[in-house]
């Protein structure tokens, strides 16, 4: 038995989106910038893409840049805005400790650049209110952003609030909403958002491929030079074909997200319940106001690394962290930034369930992870001291 549980980290394709795909791998392949009939058939499915995803978050197409995933858009919206604020004389930038690294990396480098960059606290529920977001915008603030979703613990920012502070000052909003769109609803105009990032592969299109939503009359500065592709914005070659299946992706995605949701929290809770059981271990952020598929603990006394490795041999699919800093040995900056100390963070565990998930596989990975979880334990030396009486237990 395999048990996908990463859906955080990346999606299956879906059927619909992979047969929208391929004729623009086989017979339809031509350069949507050729003039003859191949190439303008290549160029109308891309107009066609734009045209449905704008529709889907209530953009209009030309507000809708194709790039090459999440990344690249929250690299383009943040150096964008921070390009037109050093214009004007602005040069301060508010997020929060809990972004993408996509966010933080790009914000580290333009720190280096000579920004300043404030980054809020997050609190140990892993929200962020409007009200703090609106006390640290200064006069000489360029962008505001703020995730709409966590990829670790899936908390669910309160953006609509945040952007309308951001509207009302005057500063550009931007929301790395990778892991809502597709999600949860998303609308730019009622949720006031300037710029927001968006990647396929992570509603069960295509990896590679993503979008970049920025309002009309935002200028957009270039990440790449060349052509003339994407009104100037984005040179490369088109990448139709990932593009046609973002598109078939988010419409039935779209079309399908309230039931789906409400499967999914219903799993999702039941998970939560499963392994609340465990001693001493402790859900990350906020019950409610988190994503329908996600779930994250820790478990004191434990390495996540460890668990990670023997849930893999008993089929099941999870992480500890982001995807981007497994490997490496330090903990999770998200988990950090809600409060949770080194030892307890490094014990973490992030199940993300799917759409089609089941309610066995439910059953099965809350038997595996206690089973997993007492079998690490039995041979932990913290955990022998925790129980000693040797050190204090946190959770
Ligand atoms: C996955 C992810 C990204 C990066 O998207 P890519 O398409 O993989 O570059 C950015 N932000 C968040 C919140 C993500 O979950």
């Amino acid at each position: 038995m395999t048990i996908y549980a990463d859906n955080a980290a990346t999606t299956k394709m879906s059927k619909t989106a992979v047969d929208a795909m391929l004729p623009y791998l086989t017979e339809c392949y031509g350069n949507p910038s050729s003039l003859y009939t191949a190439g303008q058939k290549a160029k109308e499915a891309l107009e066609k893409a734009r045209e449905e995803i704008a529709a889907l978050i209530g953009a209009q197409p030309r507000e809708i840049l194709f790039t090459s995933g999440g990344s690249e858009a929250d690299n383009q919206a943040i150096r964008s805005a921070a390009e037109n604020g050093k214009r004007k004389g602005k040069t301060h930038i508010v997020s929060t400790a809990f972004e993408h690294h996509a966010v933080l990396h790009t914000l580290k480098k333009l720190e280096r650049e000579g920004f300043e960059v404030t980054l809020l606290d997050v609190h140990e529920n892993g929200i962020v209110t409007a009200e703090e977001v609106g006390a640290a915008i200064r006069d000489d603030t360029c962008l505001v952003t703020v995730m709409t979703a966590n990829n670790e613990i899936g908390t669910i920012q309160p953006i609509r609030e945040i952007g309308a502070v951001c509207r009302a000052r005057g500063v550009p909003f931007h929301t790395d909403a990778v892991q809502a769109v597709g999600h949860l609803p998303i609308d730019v105009g009622a949720d006031n958002i300037d710029l927001l990032s968006a990647s396929a592969h992570k509603f069960h299109g295509p990896k590679g491929v993503g979008f970049l939503y920025a309002k009309r009359g935002f200028p957009l500065s270039t990440l790449i030079e060349g052509g003339a592709q994407e009104r100037g914005k984005r040179a490369g070659t088109e990448n139709v074909a990932g593009v046609a299946a973002m598109a078939a992706a988010l419409k039935e995605s779209v079309s399908h997200m309230e039931e789906n949701a409400e499967r999914m929290r219903a799993l999702r809770d039941k998970l939560i319940a499963g392994l609340s059981e465990i001693p001493h271990s402790a859900l990350n952020g906020d019950a409610r106001c988190r994503l329908p598929g996600n779930v994250n603990f820790c478990f004191e006394g434990i390495e996540g690394e460890s668990l990670l490795l023997l849930l893999d041999d008993r089929g099941i699919c999870a992480s500890s962290g982001s995807a981007c800093t497994s490997g490496s040995l330090d903990p999770s900056h998200v988990l950090l930034a809600i409060g949770r100390v080194h030892d307890v963070a490094h014990g973490s565990l992030r199940l993300s369930i799917g759409e089609d998930t089941t309610d066995e596989e439910i059953d099965y990975m809350i038997q595996n992870v206690k089973e997993v979880v007492e079998k690490l334990r039995s041979f932990s030396p913290v955990w022998r001291d925790l129980v000693a009486g040797k050190a204090k237990f946190i959770l």
